[in-house]
């Protein structure tokens, strides 16, 4: 994973301006609390903030970069972070993939009473904190009840609808919010050097997470389909049942049909948008630039809009459990129905 790249550092993080300033006034004024919960979607930047707070709380030698304090990168303590060897920062690991029991929680509240080893803070990341049982999260309530000064306690979740009230009551929870597209567009091209057309798609799908951006972007499957789905979309006026049917059967996986959806739908608005302001300004497909202005010459209006109802109806099939397959097909169809089209009003 290319995320282990990345140092420990708060000008990383993208977007999470409020969760950001909220640190690192506890950074600046010492009033830093003995739990945190930070609520937010995988892949919205959890880890990484929690990694960067943890940084700089254990290092020697933090710095100040303009208004932010930053932790040094170069002392002991931030090599061994980096590494995931500082002994002061201790990740939760929990017997169970499902959920957090109340053994995993009593071994951590033994491991509390140690002092820290060589920092002034002792800090506990508990990841997928929202699976923690209800024994689970009393057996912790005994230690955010009467924490050691040095416990930092970070729980990372994905929602808080499973935590009893006196868990919220005694943590400061900070929602983290999706990032705008462009913010994500533009850390995929300037870190992880994609090229526009690409950076712009999995931005625009990655539901303003830059994980989930990231992951698209590696992800082999994703660019096959979106290459295929192209293809099958610039001459679907042309193609026959037969090999619409074969389409429809080649879209396998649940998330293979949700993304086709998505890119069908992506690509039938950039034909609008391109109809209906004469621009190109705000494409999601930039590489087929010259086919979409084209194409959005020669489609009709209510062919598009006749297309994106049929991808719509597909949707709303998709989620009340009917067959996939067949539905896809006939989405298709009435794709391919709506791309002949002519204008009532042309010429
Ligand atoms: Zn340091």
């Amino acid at each position: 994973m290319r995320y282990t790249v990345l140092m420990n550092t708060f000008s990383e993080i993208i977007g999470q301006e409020i969760v950001v300033s909220h640190l690192q006034n506890a950074l600046r004024t010492g009033g830093v609390s003995h739990a945190y919960i930070l609520n937010g979607a995988k892949g919205s930047g959890r880890h990484m903030i929690a990694r960067s707070f943890s940084a700089a709380l254990l290092c020697e030698n933090p710095r100040q970069e303009g208004d932010r304090i930053e932790p040094c990168g170069e002392c002991l303590s931030c090599i061994q972070t980096a590494a995931g060897s500082n002994p002061d920062l201790i990740t939760l690991e929990r017997e169970k993939e499902n959920s957090i029991g109340v053994g995993d929680i009593r071994r951590m509240r033994a491991d509390v009473q140690i002092k820290p080893y060589s920092a002034e803070h002792k800090i506990y990341i508990i990841p997928d904190a929202e699976k923690m049982t209800p024994a689970a999260q009393n057996a912790l309530l005994k230690t955010l009840e009467e924490p050691p000064s040095y416990a930092v306690i970070l729980l990372l979740a994905d929602g808080t609808g499973s935590f009893l009230p006196t868990i919220m009551s005694r943590c400061i929870t900070l929602p983290l919010r999706p990032v705008p597209e462009k913010a994500v567009e533009d850390c995929l091209k300037e870190r992880f050097g994609a090229k526009e057309d690409r950076a712009r798609l999995c931005a625009r799908f990655s539901g303003g997470s830059i994980g989930r951006a990231a992951l698209l972007l590696e992800n082999e499957n994703f660019a096959n389909l979106r290459e295929k789905t192209i293809l099958l979309l610039q001459k679907i006026e042309k193609t026959n049942a037969a090999q619409l049917a074969s389409f429809a059967k080649e879209t396998v996986t649940e998330e293979e049909t949700r993304d086709l959806i998505d890119l069908i739908l992506t690509w039938n608005r950039d034909l609008l948008v391109c109809r209906s302001t004469h621009s190109t300004e705000n494409l999601i497909f930039t590489d087929e630039v010259q086919y979409i202005i084209e194409a959005a010459q020669t489609t009709s209006w209510q062919g598009l809009q006749a297309a994106a109802e049929a991808v719509f109806r597909a949707r709303r099939r998709l989620f009340s459990n009917v067959n996939a397959e067949l539905t896809l097909q006939m989405m298709l169809l009435e794709i391919r129905a709506a791309y002949r089209m002519t204008d009532m009003r042309a010429e």
